[in-house]
């Protein structure tokens, strides 16, 4: 259309519904503005660290039920929901419909007696945790940064640190799910039981759940406290850390023989001032250590542990959701894997050990964190109380040598790994790793049994030819 001025284009265009109007626009004149419309251009999708990426050929963001109802009933298939876009692993991608439920977030219905509220699927976490301290509630648990959407974050499995707490799919008591043919299903533990078995962590394959009642408690505060420790004394002391703090987790800082621990538990002091996030900084200094003295591992030790040595102890008190959750700046990949309890410390030993004996380029410290079990079908927390190791790689450098490396310790140690992070396994592999597999997968193929929630890394992760 280059060749028409505004002027002529406004006159073509009076004259087009002019015509229209008569019902008498002639074939050749619609079959010409059909030419010169632009072609549907699949809109372009990455997650976060950028190692996901698809091309949808619509990508459409409804803002009530009855709109979801009818996008799922006509949308093009392979039709996936996505949150936040913080999963690493491939359960978003598609190269046909992408639904953002973005526009179907705030908490309501809050009741203050069964300190119960819905939260629709699109709420990212912060907002949850702002709308509930709105009115005096909180989650008790969240995991380390509050970007995801809640949806999103049921659907993995998402959790924070905790001997004796789960989850975030361990909150919820009833979920709306609007099955791939448009069918509105609630359900809870005495109301299609086995749906919300199955429908607490879904990986998004059974429809899209448009929003959860979540089980609060009355706000809370905590006080925060970090130090800095020897890596094996804090390995011997993970079993008393964890039964005797509320949240317990650490990190294990590569090359140094040192880890950082952290440590969250009730008070009722006063709210100390929030100190400036100082994390990203840290790690960056620990790639700056990376970048010069990468070649030598016994220098980057006597390095690193030279800058620890006046490392203070740290305490911070205020609200739950506001020490639980951190800022991550720094962009990278990750593999995290849950293990059960007695093999974790073995396995983080023979990590350490496979990481600076192979003298493996990374910086980004090893995250270690308890769990509590819990009875939902496709959590990684099934029946089986836990410690997760979670290993980082710069979101620069390619991950596949590293976590390549790592990922064999995990199943040697009957590992399940985290359903949103990198793994290689796939539905053979889960089937052995889960008992109620086959039920889950039974439930799946029942709401969708055209596999509309299927794309080809869907198809792998659920063992579906
Ligand atoms: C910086 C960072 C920190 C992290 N920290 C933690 C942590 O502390 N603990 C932890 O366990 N994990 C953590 N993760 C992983 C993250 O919590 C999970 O991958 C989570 O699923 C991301 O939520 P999201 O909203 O971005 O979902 P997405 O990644 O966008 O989607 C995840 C899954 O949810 C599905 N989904 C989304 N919306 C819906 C819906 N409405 N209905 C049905 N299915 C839906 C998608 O289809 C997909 O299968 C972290 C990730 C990053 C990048």
């Amino acid at each position: 259309m280059s060749h028409l001025d505004r002027r002529s284009l406004l006159k073509y265009a009076t004259a087009a519904s002019a015509l229209a109007a008569t019902g008498a626009i002639p074939d050749i004149v619609t079959r010409a503005f059909a030419d010169e419309a632009p072609a549907r251009k699949p809109l372009p999708w990455r997650n976060w660290s950028g190692n996901q990426s698809s091309n949808p050929v619509a990508r459409l963001t409804p803002t009530s039920e009855d709109e979801l109802v009818t996008i799922l009933k006509s949308a093009q298939a392979p039709i996936r929901a996505v949150g936040a876009g913080h999963s690493f692993s491939p359960l978003v991608p598609t190269d046909g419909t992408l639904l953002t439920l973005d526009r179907m977030a705030g908490v309501s219905n809050v009741d203050k007696a069964t300190r119960q509220a819905d939260v629709a699927a699109g709420t990212r976490l912060a907002r949850m945790s702002e709308d509930l301290a709105a009115d005096g509630l909180s989650i008790d648990n969240l995991p380390d940064i509050n970007k995801q959407s809640l949806a999103g974050a049921l659907a993995t499995a998402t959790h924070g640190a905790g001997a004796k707490l789960g989850a975030m799919p361990t909150f919820v008591k009833e979920l709306r799910l609007i099955t791939p043919s448009g069918d509105i299903i609630d359900c809870d533990a005495g109301n299609n039981a086995e749906i919300f078995q199955a429908a607490r962590v879904s990986l998004g394959s059974l429809g899209i759940v448009t929003r959860a009642r979540m089980q609060a408690r009355d706000l809370f505060k905590l006080k925060r406290r970090t130090w800095m420790q020897p890596v094996n004394e804090m390995i011997e002391q993970l079993p008393e850390l964890a039964k005797t703090h509320r949240n317990f987790e650490f990190y294990y800082i590569p090359f140094s023989g040192m880890a950082l621990g952290i440590t969250n538990d009730e008070t009722d002091e006063p709210v100390t001032p929030a100190p400036p996030n100082a994390d990203d900084d840290g790690v960056l200094q620990l790639k700056m250590l990376q970048d010069w003295l990468g070649w030598s591992p016994s220098l980057r030790r006597w390095a690193i542990q030279k800058a620890m040595a006046d490392f203070p102890v740290e305490e911070r008190v205020d609200y739950a959701h506001k020490t639980l959750s951190t800022e991550r700046g720094v962009r990278f990949n990750e593999m995290e894997y849950h293990l059960p309890r007695a093999e974790a410390p073995e396995a983080l030993r023979q990590i350490i050990k496979t990481i600076e004996d192979n003298n493996i380029k990374v910086f980004f410290p090893i995250e270690v964190r308890t769990i509590a079990a819990d009875d939902i079908w496709l959590s990684p927390f099934y029946q089986r109380d836990t410690i997760s190791i979670a290993v980082h790689q710069f979101h620069e450098w390619d991950y596949h040598d590293y976590f390549a490396q790592i990922e064999p310790i995990h199943w040697a140690h009957q590992g399940r790994p985290h359903w949103g992070k990198l793994n290689t396994l796939k539905g053979a592999d889960f089937a052995r790793l889960y008992p109620k597999w086959d039920a889950f997968q039974k439930i799946r193929a029942g709401l969708d049994p055209a596999g509309k929630f299927l794309t080809p890394q869907m198809k792998r992760m659920m063992g579906v030819a």
